[in-house]
């Protein structure tokens, strides 16, 4: 069992007053805080070994390449890529993800097509939406029920010869569900397609090994895993990685420019253009054994615990529903009150020190498919405390009183 008190001590920022009151932090699922080791390594970062990276044959240069390419294979230890050369640093989840779909325009013909589930974030709807229409190529829509699943039998029937890739999230931000992963990757591969899995929701909560998952792609963001914002994670499989161009041209990503032709660099500067976020990239690296130094077990079980009493107190309101009841739900619960906009909730308890989400969780279609503007959304991580849910409840309470 995690010792809460001291693993809340490591994060200054959840002992602030927000309000006049206690912070209480629920928006994990829109970015995690940051533990002091994180911020300690930004500024000695900058303090110390701060230098332009893969250039100079000084010193600092060295430390910094060093520290820089280290932390990429700390990475590729953490997913279990085959190859550091496939874990590719970018800015986020949505900048990996509009790389890749970049990079198929050279691929897709007119009449190929591109399934989506009905649970994606925006960023994994429009870059694919973007390629559909540069390349002609067809967008589906893999179908959800009232519990927020995706239905494997109507996936089943939308692969056929023409899928080219298949692109779904392993953990939905709006609905929490953790979706059969494994399955889709191997059902798509039986076809040909390759098969992007959006993780940004996935790995503040567990270890994706992504030759087990046998996914093509995989991509997260830094700042949802306790990391700094502006830095995220491609891996590719190095097959892939070498087919598709390069998404911008730049320093770094060549191997010799003359006017009349550039021959790219190997992976994985052929995609890491220009100077990169060097202290993210280090930091990450930080991040990722801070949470294991946490460890994921310990996180799943406190998230669940929270995810179960979270689930049973909010039930205890009059007029809540619950969107999201997939059979597999990671520690997410997003919610409605009859009668009451989501926005006027999330204000009221903002004034009692409370952070939620309200809105449509830059995912529309799943707000559209319920019916509904927006939920509430609070989003747990391993450093909150069911106290801290008896506060949110209590709150709500009060609020509903007040709007009602
Ligand atoms: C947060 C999130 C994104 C976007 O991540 P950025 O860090 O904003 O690029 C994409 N998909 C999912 C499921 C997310 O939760």
């Amino acid at each position: 069992m995690l010792d809460i008190n001291k693993i809340r001590a490591d994060f200054p920022i959840l002992s602030q007053k927000v309000n006049g009151k206690p912070l209480v932090y629920f928006d994990n699922g829109a970015t995690s805080q940051k533990p002091q080791v994180v911020i300690d390594a930004i500024s000695k970062y900058y303090q110390e070994i701060n230098a332009n990276i893969h250039r100079g044959v000084h010193t600092l240069s060295q430390l910094a390449t060093d520290a820089y390419e280290s932390s990429r294979g700390k990475i590729q230890q953490h997913i279990n890529a085959e190859f550091a050369h496939e874990v590719l640093f970018t800015s986020g989840t949505t900048f990996g993800i509009n790389l890749v779909a970049n990079g198929f325009a050279s691929i897709l013909k007119p009449g190929d097509e591109v399934l989506v589930s009905a649970m994606e974030h925006h960023s994994n709807i429009v870059p694919w939406q973007m390629l559909c229409e540069k390349t002609g190529a067809t967008l589906k829509v893999i179908p959800m029920n009232d519990n927020g699943e995706l239905i494997m039998a109507e996936y089943d029937k939308l692969l056929s010869d023409k899928t080219k890739v298949v692109t779904v999230n392993h953990i939905s931000n709006a609905l929490g569900t953790v979706n059969p992963i494994k399955y889709m990757i191997d059902k798509a591969h039986e076809f040909g397609a390759a098969v992007l899995i959006d993780g940004a929701q996935a790995v503040p909560h567990l270890i994706p090994d992504v030759q087990a998952l046998d996914c093509d792609f995989y991509v997260f963001s830094g700042h949802k895993i306790c990391g700094p914002t502006g830095v995220g994670i491609l891996y590719g499989k190095e097959a892939w990685l070498n087919k598709l161009p390069p998404y911008q041209g730049g320093g770094e990503m060549i191997k010799d420019v003359t006017f009349e032709k550039t021959t790219y660099a190997e992976l994985p500067h052929k995609f890491e253009a220009g100077t990169p976020n060097i202290a993210g990239g280090i930091v990450l690296g930080t991040a990722v054994d801070y949470m294991n130094s946490v460890g994921f077990e310990n996180i799943q079980e406190q998230e669940l615990e929270l995810l179960e009493y979270g689930t049973k107190r909010l039930l205890e309101i009059e007029g809540l529903k619950i969107y999201g009841t997939a059979a597999t739900k990671t520690s997410v619960i997003s919610f409605n009150i009859e009668g009451i906009h989501p926005y006027d909730i999330g204000t009221i308890i903002d004034k009692l020190g409370i952070a939620v989400r309200t809105g449509h969780h830059c995912a529309q279609p799943i707000m559209n498919y319920f019916k509904i503007p927006g939920t509430i959304r609070a989003s747990f991580s391993f450093y909150n405390t069911k106290e801290e849910i008896d506060v949110m409840v209590e709150a709500i309470k009060r609020a509903k009183t007040m709007l009602s």
